[in-house]
């Protein structure tokens, strides 16, 4: 007697693989996970008949890499993109190829849900296709970002005006000391329904409804009123914030962003600005006068993101400059492939030679700090030394950061704080070693 699979969904899956006993497991270990439609296909133009001539839409498709006469490139290139759901690609290929492979097809506008090596794994398997078999998950997962997409300027503006957005820090980490030599102000929206809402939720809509600037400015006020506690006590760490393209352009900021630091009494050589590349300039020329003349006034600039931008080296050219920051996404590269080690290797040499002081960002473990100390790195941030936190805990951070002696020429040293510090509403405020 045939025991009929539990269907736990009605979710449809095109798996398309070469390999026939490949595909007959592939298929057996969906069905037992509880997939509803199961369709399959032996090679690419078998896949592209299947989609041209069913009206049937996937959640997602499978598909292998290495095929003979069309591979999965060559497939996901050509097959229509509201068709295919979401893709996980299955191969042999190693892993810097498959890297490679994902970025291609991110460029054709094609959500990847993960990578499958072979032989398939059931588990690993599960775990990626379960969590869109749970509908209460996926209807909440769904619920979650029609809610922070659908934000209207008003929102923001009414939010802006009550003084939601606050400046959350995170501390900079001299790699051959140990000590803090800067924090960077994060902003946070405090939504008094949603909790605490990150930035991507908000930035890039505050950028295109013109209210980047007005956001810039009341967390500059907002941090330097709360670096008042250990502004006189600690001289050697800058404040750095982030600052769109869209805000600098305009030429009037550099005097609006001086009488504000002269207000708080703070020096802008304390200051450094993060310029990031999440929207274009439209007035490159705007930008170049505005940076060049906070710089003329002490205040340092660094180019944040830096490698993922097209213009990066350009800008690293014409503009003064003293940081570059080198995107978390070559860190985690890093930990995986020696290549990316090479890269990151001649970005220190380039920027050596520029004089720019080098930070890395998103230092997760110990062995990034080696890592990087080694690859001579100037700066590190990221969540080994501390998360992003409030301006009180901030203060406390450094309160018992002074108090613990540790300026010896590695950071692993530092004591693990975790334990002392009182977590602040709720969220996990520190985290050390
Ligand atoms: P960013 O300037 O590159 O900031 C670093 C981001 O990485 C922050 O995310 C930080 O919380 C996160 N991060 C830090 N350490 C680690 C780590 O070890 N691992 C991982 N995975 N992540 C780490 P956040 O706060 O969500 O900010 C995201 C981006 O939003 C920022 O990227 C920045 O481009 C933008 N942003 C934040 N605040 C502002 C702002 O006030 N103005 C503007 N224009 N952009 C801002
Ligand atoms: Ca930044
Ligand atoms: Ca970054």
């Amino acid at each position: 007697m045939k025991i009929p699979y539990p269907i736990f969904s009605d979710q449809k899956i095109l798996v398309l693989e070469k390999n026939d006993s490949q595909r007959t497991t592939l298929i057996m270990y969906l069905k037992v996970i509880g997939v509803g439609t199961v369709v399959e296909a032996a090679n690419g133009h078998q896949a592209l008949a299947l989609l041209d001539g069913n009206a049937q839409e996937f959640d997602f498709t499978i598909c292998d890499l290495r095929m003979d006469g069309m591979d999965g490139i060559e497939f996901l290139r050509a097959a229509p993109r509201a068709k295919i759901g979401r893709v996980i690609f299955s191969s042999a290929v190693d892993d810097e190829l498959l890297s490679s492979a994902e970025e291609i097809v991110r460029g054709y506008g094609i959500r990847l849900s993960g990578r499958l090596s072979k032989p398939i794994d059931f588990l690993y398997l599960k775990s990626l296709i379960s969590p869109v078999l749970n509908p209460q998950k996926a209807e909440y997962v769904y619920r979650k970002r029609l809610q922070f997409q659908c934000w209207t300027k008003e929102d923001l503006s009414i939010a802006l005006r009550r003084g939601q957005f606050v400046p959350y820090f995170q501390p900079k980490l001299d790699f051959l000391t140990g000590a803090p030599v800067g924090v960077e102000i994060l902003a946070r929206w405090m939504h008094p329904d949603h909790g605490v809402i990150a930035p991507s939720q908000f930035i890039p809509l505050m950028e295109s409804a013109g209210l980047i600037d007005q956001l810039t400015e009341d967390l500059l006020c907002n941090a330097l009123g709360c670096t008042k506690k250990w502004y006189s006590d600690r001289p050697e760490i800058s404040i750095s914030i982030n600052a769109s393209p869209l805000t600098l352009e305009n030429i009037a900021i550099p005097n609006r962003w001086l009488a504000i630091v002269n207000a708080h009494q703070v020096n802008p050589e304390r200051i450094t600005i993060e310029v990031t590349e999440t929207a274009l300039p439209k007035n490159y020329r705007g930008l170049l006068e505005s940076v060049t003349r906070l710089h003329m006034h002490g205040f340092s600039l660094s180019l944040d993101d830096f490698g993922t931008g097209y213009s990066s080296l350009q800008q690293l050219s014409q503009m003064p400059f003293n940081e570059v920051k080198v995107d978390q996404s070559f860190i985690a590269a890093a930990r995986k492939y020696k290549r990316s080690t090479v890269i990151l290797r001649s970005m220190v040499d380039l920027a050596k030679k520029l004089h720019l002081r080098t930070v890395a960002e998103g230092i997760e473990y110990e062995t990034d700090v080696t890592l990087f100390q080694e690859l001579g790195f100037d700066v590190g941030q990221g969540f080994h030394f501390a998360k992003p936190m409030s301006g009180e805990d901030l203060v406390r951070w450094l309160l018992i950061e002074k108090m613990t002696p540790r300026r010896v020429p590695n950071v692993i040293s530092i004591p693990n704080i975790s334990q002392l510090a009182k977590p602040d509403r709720g969220h996990k405020a520190f985290m050390w070693g």
